[in-house]
């Protein structure tokens, strides 16, 4: 087995019958951490106690105890999520010094299964970016071109999973921040239907729209992660109490007789000549397996952008005005707080506390909030995302998944749309509809522009139908031209 490219399967079998030891495991991931990481900057902290908590597993296999389905498998955690002991920044200087007192309900699960947690993945501020240029910890390199962006805002764990510093990662998607990535690094990203995974200890962005996936290399992987961290939980009200399906042991690449919906008001160009051509490849090759092509209308995908930057930034202002420097956090100095107005106390802690795109968001979501704006913005978007539900609702009567890119483009140059953010914005066009109605979305890779960068295929499923999509995604991975190739920095 070469440890590097093994699957969570090979690992977690080898481990538990004793063929290597957890910690031996980790410590492989730890030497490649600290070879390779320096290129990339995925890593924003390592976990002290990653040997040991793997040593553990081992005393467990040793003692005879079921220690499930990730025995031993190293991962590495979003910083958005919180790590019981391990510091979480969500890539803000504001969480510079947070160290949760408890594991998030997905971090606790995968814990459970026999999972060695390696560290924190370092990603946007408050996971508000497409190419995690806003992170307080610095900007991530793409392991395919260190010039380029990972793709954001999960780029760390991108970048990490890309270069194999771990054999999984998780991270969080409101607005595309899993699948763009993972398109963008060649991985397989997931975000599930909302509901499927629990939010309990996930620093919020946008409640109505965050969820957190697995980011891996196989769609099998990503199958038996996800059925891991999905379910009821109780300390999530909006958690779905619906069983969850086998998905991984249920995975079949035979897509005959599926109907492949291929939304119509996506077809007015605008892609890149590579992404193009890659997406007429994946619905030719879908078709040749025997899937039927069918044309779908979604119209309302054109404002999706439009209506989730309302959406989004309106949930955020509220979420983060939390950080005020007096309940937890980062406090900005004063010589002596006496006579120093509550008022000042915030704007010095929160100008200082917050990045430039944080404040910006914060700012429009407060004035979607204000009175005498509240009908025009943020209700008005609430009744557009209805539509755009209700579309997609009919257009899952005439088709099984739903086929798009997830990007216009590959990763672009680190710097290139730093200041422009609405053409930054448009990097989610493809995304965002997803998360505005709910449902399931992933990327599986699967061409490569003409220089050799990754490039994905988004597919999307109808609520809680995570099966047909992953179906969808390995018969995809099964077929995909890029299949095998590696990034630069591995
Ligand atoms: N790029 C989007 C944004 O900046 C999506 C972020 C996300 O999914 N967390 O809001």
């Amino acid at each position: 087995m070469d440890l590097t490219f093994a699957s969570f399967s090979e690992i977690s079998d080898a481990v538990k019958s004793k063929k290597i030891s957890a910690k031996e495991v980790a410590a492989h991931f730890q030497k490649r951490i600290e070879a390779l990481d320096s290129q990339l900057n995925s890593f924003s902290s390592q976990n002290p106690e990653a040997l040991k908590d793997a040593e553990n597993t081992d005393s467990r296999i040793a003692k005879g105890e079921d220690v499930g389905l990730l025995a031993g498998v190293p991962f590495g955690i979003k910083e958005m999520l919180c790590t019981k002991n391990l510091k979480t920044t969500a890539g803000s200087k504001i969480l510079s010094n947070f160290v949760p007192p408890y594991d998030s309900t997905v971090v606790a699960r995968l814990k459970k299964q026999g999972v060695t947690i390696l560290g924190k993945l370092n990603q946007d501020e408050f996971a508000m970016g497409s190419s995690n240029e806003t992170s307080f910890y610095g900007a991530v390199k793409n392991p395919w071109d260190v010039n380029r962006v990972p793709g954001g805002s999960s780029g760390g764990s991108a970048a990490a999973q890309a270069a194999r510093l771990v054999a999984g990662t998780i991270g969080t998607d409101t607005g595309g921040s899993i699948r763009q990535p993972a398109s963008f690094c060649g991985i397989v990203g997931v975000k599930p239907t909302y509901g499927r995974v629990s939010r309990y200890g996930i620093i919020a962005f946008a409640s109505s729209l965050d969820q957190a996936g697995p980011m891996v290399s196989s769609v099998k992987d990503a199958a038996l992660t996800l059925e891991v961290i999905s379910g009821h939980d109780p300390m999530d009200s909006t958690s779905s109490q619906k069983t969850v399906p086998s998905w991984s042991k249920n995975l079949s690449s035979d897509v005959k007789g599926l109907k492949i919906g291929v939304i119509k008001e996506y077809m007015k160009g605008g892609l890149d000549a590579d992404t193009e051509k890659t997406y007429s490849e994946s619905l030719n090759t879908l078709k040749n397996m025997g899937a039927e092509i069918v044309e779908v209308s979604v119209s309302m995908t054109e404002f999706a952008v439009p209506i989730y930057y309302l959406v989004a930034t309106s949930e955020a202002s509220s979420n983060l005005a939390r950080y005020d420097g007096i309940r937890y956090g980062y406090r900005a100095e004063f010589p002596s707080l006496a006579g120093v107005e509550l008022e000042d106390f915030y704007a010095k802690t929160r100008g200082e506390g917050f990045g430039k795109e944080v404040k910006r968001r914060i700012m429009l979501g407060t004035y979607c909030l204000s009175s005498g704006y509240y009908d025009a913005y943020y209700t008005k978007a609430g009744q557009v995302r209805r539509l755009l539900t209700e579309q997609y609702l009919a257009a899952f009567k005439n088709c099984d998944v739903i086929l798009s890119p997830v990007t216009t483009s590959p990763a672009f140059k680190i710097g290139e749309l730093v200041s422009d953010p609405l053409a930054m914005y448009m990097n989610d066009i493809f995304t965002t509809s997803t998360n505005l109605a709910g449902l399931p979305g992933m990327s599986v890779p699967f061409g490569a522009s003409a220089s050799g960068l990754p490039i994905g295929i988004q597919v999307t499923a109808n609520h809680f139908d995570e099966q047909r999509m992953l179906n969808v995604a390995a018969a995809l991975e099964s077929a995909a031209p890029v299949k095998g190739k590696k990034p630069h920095v591995i």
